[in-house]
């Protein structure tokens, strides 16, 4: 079966086996108990971020991993004192059914990775966090939340700004109005890419930079707007693919792409992302202020001002840890995460409508949920 029909399969729910979900039931929802988290892929994010923030979570603990390279899963297991039982290879992931220590899989693998394995975890009755984007199509989010729904698990999506106090501030003001509605957002974010990645591989990526960093300003366009829940989306995209500098390197996926979004407040955003020069900054204004990000996106150290003077408020010592301690209290509690597939799926359509306008020649798509 091909990944595509695999997929499709389990959108379409796969029948009455589907119905029953995988029979064990999701584990979770004892009060006061510490969740098991098992990570899947362990590359620079898992390692650099997400391994440092299970060192301080409060309400789940890392219990077991998910990588092609045992050595890897052995260090960890050695760091974190979990057995080696718990240490899973992409091909054994189904056997995580059987494992009650782990109630949460993190998925940290390259984009085009996350429905297979997203899907292999909610299969198992495991709860998943996945990694932004959350696929690299609509139709793949679709089939996972399928998935999740049918085995009665939670699905949140990696977007650790969502907890940042700064962004929590920008939601505010989103729905006070306190500076009134933003009439004009802008910003971006860039690196300049040198070494050859699977994140310019569109096979592995799905697309170029703004599959992987313009992503956060359609994110934070879409708090300042106030379009803070997953049904909800901006009215109309216009998009522009720059030409390449260097297209040898960027073969399949764009460089550089500019867009404008235009949201029901009135609020119209120009936005870039490139892979091929330096740009972080976000800002929101109207007639009556604003409010600048400048760096906007990174894991700390974020510098925000307004017209009235710097912001400056206090902030965690992980984005992470926040982020995955909120879904682990989800999960306990049986609440639903604030960050759910569906927002996930919301920001693929919104991608999806960049990258047909920029085909389209910069032709205005009209957004529909
Ligand atoms: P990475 O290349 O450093 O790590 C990817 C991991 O996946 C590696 O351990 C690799 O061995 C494994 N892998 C499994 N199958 C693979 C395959 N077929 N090809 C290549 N690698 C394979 O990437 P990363 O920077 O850790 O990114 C992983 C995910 O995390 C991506 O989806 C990325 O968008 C996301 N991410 C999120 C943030 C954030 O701030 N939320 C930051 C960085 C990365």
């Amino acid at each position: 079966m091909s990944r595509r029909d695999f997929l499709g399969r389990v959108a379409a729910g796969a029948g009455a086996v589907a119905l029953a979900g995988n029979g064990r039931g999701a584990t979770g929802g004892t009060p006061g108990r510490k969740l098991g988290v098992a990570i899947c892929g362990l590359g620079g994010y898992a390692t650099g971020q997400l391994k440092p923030a299970m060192k301080l979570t409060q309400n789940c603990e890392l219990r077991g991993v998910v990588t092609g390279t045992p050595a890897k899963g052995a260090a960890w297991a050695q760091e974190f004192g979990f057995p080696e039982k718990n240490i899973y290879s992409y091909a054994t992931m189904a056997r995580l059914a059987d494992n009650r220590d782990i109630d949460i899989v993190y998925v940290a693998t390259p984009n085009s990775l996350h429905p297979e394995h997203t899907i292999a975890a909610a299969w198992a009755g495991k709860h998943v966090i996945c990694e932004k984007p959350m696929a690299n199509s609509v139709a793949d989010c679709g089939a996972m939340m399928t998935a999740c729904r049918l085995n009665k698990v939670k699905l949140s999506i990696g977007y650790r700004l969502q907890f940042e106090p700064h962004y929590q501030e920008l939601k505010r003001l989103a729905r006070t109005q306190e500076f009134g509605p933003w009439s004009k957002l802008s910003g971006g974010l860039s690196f300049t890419m040198r070494q050859m990645q699977w994140r310019a591989q569109k096979a592995l990526a799905g697309g170029g930079p703004l599959m992987d960093l313009g992503i956060y300003a359609v994110q934070a366009a879409c708090m300042a707007a106030g379009v803070g829940h997953a049904g909800d989306v901006p009215l109309a995209i216009t998009a522009k693919e720059r030409p390449k500098q260097r297209p040898e390197f960027f073969r399949d996926v764009e460089e550089t792409i500019d867009w404008t979004m235009e949201f029901p407040g009135g609020a119209k955003g120009e936005f870039s992302t490139s892979y091929n020069m330096g740009l972080d900054r976000f800002r929101a204004e109207s007639g009556q202020g604003w409010i600048e990000f400048a760096p906007a996106f990174q894991y700390g150290g974020l510098k925000v001002a307004t017209h009235k003077g710097p912001l400056g408020l206090a902030v965690p010592p992980s984005q992470q840890a926040v982020q995955i301690d909120d879904f682990a209290r989800c999960v306990r509690d049986d609440q639903p995460t604030s960050v759910p597939g569906e927002l996930g799926r919301r920001d693929m359509v919104i991608i999806e409508a960049i990258y047909a306008s920029a085909a389209a020649g910069g032709k205005r798509i009209e957004i529909k949920v």
